[in-house]
């Protein structure tokens, strides 16, 4: 299986690449934040549950998130494998992943950061909520949380896969085409070492 984690700060491209990667590599797409505002829409107890730390640009409390991203794997039982988008998000998600894909006989085949500068973020998130109809991007002060919760909860993320010789940073920065390009490089690269 080739099991990509998409990682980067809110704003980064991570739901666009992802939607090019999967066609591309035919994987399944897991994005949390999707997933979670599927439920906000449907009014399902986990979305009234996950919608206030959502619009506050805080984290759902990981036991919620690792279940129902659990859930959402077994529900893709034929899966040549995933693009987790927004998830691990933090070190104790990351932890339960592993434990998780373990049990299956698999595990993540590497990270992929995309990289791109603070001041750029917060200019696409409020692009961005000038039609996305997402609440957390239209306030310029939820977006500057969600960036500060990413700097002290997620970013260390990246600490847990650069152990296992499976961190990849990606330049963030230019065309939607020419980002896809480069995590294909990276990817094409790990397949030949595999
Ligand atoms: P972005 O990366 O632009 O912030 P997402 O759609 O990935 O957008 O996430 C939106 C929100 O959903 C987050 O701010 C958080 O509240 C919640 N969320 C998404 N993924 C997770 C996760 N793995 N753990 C906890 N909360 C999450």
């Amino acid at each position: 299986m080739l099991n990509i984690v998409l990682f980067g700060p809110p704003g980064a491209g991570k739901g666009t690449q992802a939607e090019k990667l999967i066609s591309k590599y035919n994987l399944v797409h897991l994005s949390t934040g999707d997933i979670f505002r599927v439920n906000i829409k449907g009014e399902t107890e986990l979305g009234k549950l996950a919608k206030s730390y959502m619009d506050g640009g805080n984290l759902v409390p990981d036991e919620v998130t690792i279940k129902m991203l659990e859930t959402e794997v077994d529900k893709n039982p034929q899966a040549e494998g995933f693009i987790f988008d927004g998830f691990p998000r933090t070190t104790t998600q990351a932890e339960a992943l592993e434990a998780f894909l373990k049990g299956k006989g698999t595990t993540i085949s590497v990270m992929l950061a995309l990289d791109v500068a603070e001041k750029e973020l917060i200019k696409r998130l409020l692009l961005r909520g000038q039609d996305s109809g997402r609440a957390d991007d239209a306030n310029e002060e939820v977006i500057t949380n969600r960036i500060s919760v990413y700097n002290k909860q997620t970013a260390v993320v990246a600490d847990f896969y650069s152990q296992q010789n499976k961190f990849q940073k990606v330049n963030g920065i230019g065309s939607v085409e020419e980002i896809f390009d480069r995590l294909c490089v990276a990817i094409d690269g790990y397949k030949v070492s595999m």
